[in-house]
């Protein structure tokens, strides 16, 4: 299944004194990161981002055009994954909001604030996500108005990604694309051998835990597992915090971490089949594994 995520042309307003177009842009792509990072890697490909046509044409509140704000960029890589971002989206119509070649599940018009937007009904349309510029104050949801053929109007929820948070709503949005989004991650300190928590016979948490998780795939809503490098399986588990999982790094079916010394061990045969398959295309470098 495929989530989209609609560049919400409303949300081109004008930037905070001594702010730049620039600044504008950033902060659209400080938000997409997020909600990217939010996903497992294997599901990346999944996320499609639909934009106006024409944006590299289309005006910024300061007056620049995209495309000359993207060259006054004094970050070049920036400036060159916003390049890669916004070639790639699909173009949605300003007039109608209707994405190219993909059908609409949703119908209505959608009235934001009493106005069309045509990126917030691009969104609606194909029940993503709105992405909205972060420097600005736009919330995590938008309460949208949505008139059916009959006239008949309606209170409606868009799920609005536009800071470093994603809140409920929006992983739920992400997740009913069938999109597998990552769950919360902690370090409770058990397995960290250097730390006042560390509980012995624990095997030791590779130094870039979270990063190996974010290439994980769910064996249920609190077991995850991803596979490093070194071709060693990791498990992540936890428990549902606030209606969603909250997981720990968990365990390694490296033969020689410390608590496969003991009776209980973390063996391979313990990740199903299924998952392992796909897990060993995605191997994660630099996960920082110890015990090797
Ligand atoms: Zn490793």
């Amino acid at each position: 299944m495929t989530a989209f995520v609609a560049i919400n042309d409303g949300s081109f307003a004008p930037p905070p004194a001594g702010a730049s177009d620039g600044a504008i842009l950033s902060g659209l792509l400080a938000s997409y990161r997020h909600l990217k990072n939010s996903i497992t890697q294997i599901d990346h490909d999944q996320l499609v981002v639909a934009t106006q046509e024409g944006i590299f044409a289309a005006h910024l509140p300061g007056g620049t055009t995209v495309s000359a704000a993207l060259k006054a960029m004094s970050s070049r890589d920036v400036a060159a994954q916003l390049r890669q971002l916004l070639s790639k989206a699909k173009p949605f119509d300003l007039e109608k909001g209707e994405i190219a070649g993909v059908e609409a599940v949703r119908f209505g018009k959608v009235l934001f604030n009493q106005r069309f937007v045509a990126g917030i009904q691009a969104a609606y349309s194909v029940n993503g996500s709105s992405l909205s510029c972060g420097i600005n104050d736009w919330n995590q949801h938008l309460r949208v108005t949505v008139r059916d053929a009959s006239g008949a109007e309606a209170s409606e929820l868009i799920a609005n990604v536009w800071q470093e948070d994603l809140d409920l709503y929006n992983k739920q949005t992400l997740q009913s694309s069938e999109v597998r989004v990552l769950p919360d991650y902690e370090d409770p300190g058990h397995h960290n051998y250097k730390g006042p928590n560390y509980q012995p016979g624990k095997s030791h948490i590779p130094s870039n835990a979270l990063r190996i998780l974010s290439a994980a795939l769910p064996e249920n809503r609190t077991t995850w597992w991803a596979c490093c490098e070194h071709r060693f399986f990791h498990r992540y588990a936890g428990r549902e915090v606030n209606e969603w999982p909250l997981v720990h790094w968990n365990g390694t079916t490296n033969p020689d971490a410390t608590g496969n010394k003991n009776a209980v061990r973390t063996t391979v045969e313990l990740v199903p089949i299924s998952i392992r398959r796909i897990l060993e295309k995605f191997p994660v470098d630099n996960c920082g594994c110890k015990e090797l």
